[in-house]
């Protein structure tokens, strides 16, 4: 398959806002087409055509029991796709959408039992970058994507990253530059009694609980050995090829030194050392360093990770060591990224 590759700029042009029709129509008659989102970049498909949504599962290498996040532009699309819709969810729209919230609600029969992976519930979420927002309104359906890499890699957040995955599998890629947050979406199930986050994301517990109270995190967010509720959860994901060894503490001198002793102890292999602004000096003699940014400054981190992860990979190194950072707020979702993508190699100190 020859894949388009269609750069776009902002403010969008005529000629841009032309491609992006095209890209519409492409999605609307059931092909595959990657586009940029404000989390991470999206592989789309007609989310009500069984054979659109199972081209996504088959050019990513996604297992089918993984169901897929819908985007929509309004809430009459809300109305058709999903069913008993609480006054918590109301308000969490309200304040949260367009933006880096999906929220699981009951699923109505339009939805077909591909999008949803097999279960009764659809993931919902309402993108706010503009080329997303625009492409799910050309289109006139619901889009079902879940992020643009093939299963087990890091997320996308550039269209080169989508292109070293995707290209040939898919009908056309839409360059929309870097994402804004880089990490995938805050997953909240509101189909339950109790909300509960399934995945962490920019949207943090705290700005969620401001707004309707408390909620839970997912066992499985707390004890890796506890199931996940969300099935994409229970995969090893976001990884570089590099195995990563986790360094966590609340010292962080002592966190240093672990990584330097490591490093100084795995003589014959290729060492990779993830840090920030604040520690980079420290691992001066070390040749594959790449500093997330400043500590205070988490966005930063979050937009760089998983670019830092593919970078990894250009560089051949065959263990990374990585600093861990408090899980609070924002560094709850790097952590989980991070902690996955070590399979849970963690070191305290
Ligand atoms: P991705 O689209 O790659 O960001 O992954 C979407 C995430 O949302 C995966 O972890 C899915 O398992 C999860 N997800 C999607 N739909 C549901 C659902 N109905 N119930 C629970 N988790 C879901
Ligand atoms: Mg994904």
């Amino acid at each position: 398959m020859i894949t388009l590759i269609e750069k776009i700029g902002f403010p969008l042009s005529d000629e841009n806002i032309s491609v992006i029709e095209s890209c519409a129509k492409i999605i609307k008659n059931g092909g595959l087409v990657a586009f940029p989102t404000e989390t991470v970049y999206g592989l789309g498909a007609n989310a009500l055509i069984p054979d659109a949504v199972k081209g996504i599962y088959a050019a990513k290498g996604r297992p089918s029991d993984n169901p897929l996040i819908v985007h929509i532009n309004d809430i009459d699309t809300l109305n058709l796709i999903a069913k008993n819709i609480s006054n918590k969810a109301m308000l969490l729209i309200d304040k949260f959408w367009p933006g880096p919230l999906t929220i699981i609600f009951d699923k109505t029969d339009v939805i077909p039992k591909e999008t949803a992976g097999g279960l009764d519930t659809v993931a919902v979420r309402m993108p706010k970058n503009e080329i997303a927002k625009l492409l799910i309104d050309k289109s006139g359906v619901p889009i079902a994507a879940p992020s643009a890499n093939l299963s087990g890699k890091p997320s996308p957040t550039k269209a080169s990253h989508v292109i070293d995955d995707l290209n040939g599998k898919v009908n056309a890629i839409i360059d929309g530059g870097s994402s804004d947050i880089g990490l995938e979406s805050t997953v909240i199930d509101m189909s339950t009694d109790i909300p509960c986050i399934l995945r962490p994301g920019a949207i943090t517990k705290s700005m969620i609980e401001s707004v309707i109270g408390n909620v839970i995190l997912d066992k499985n967010l707390l004890n890796e050995h506890e199931k996940p509720k969300s099935p994409g959860m229970k995969y090893k994901h976001y990884a570089p090829d590099a195995d990563i060894i986790l360094v966590q503490g609340n010292n962080i001198n002592n966190v240093v030194n672990k990584i330097i002793e490591l490093s100084n102890s795995y003589t014959n292999k290729n060492i990779g050392i993830i840090c920030t602004e604040e520690t980079k000096d420290f691992y001066k003699n070390y040749n594959n360093v790449i500093s997330l940014g400043s500590k205070n400054n988490t966005e930063t981190i979050a937009k760089n990770l998983f670019d830092t992860f593919r970078e990894f990979n250009k560089l051949n190194v065959d263990i990374i060591f990585a600093e861990g950072l408090p899980e609070e707020n924002l560094e709850l979702a790097i952590m989980n990224r991070l902690k996955k993508a070590s399979g849970y190699n963690i070191i305290n100190v």
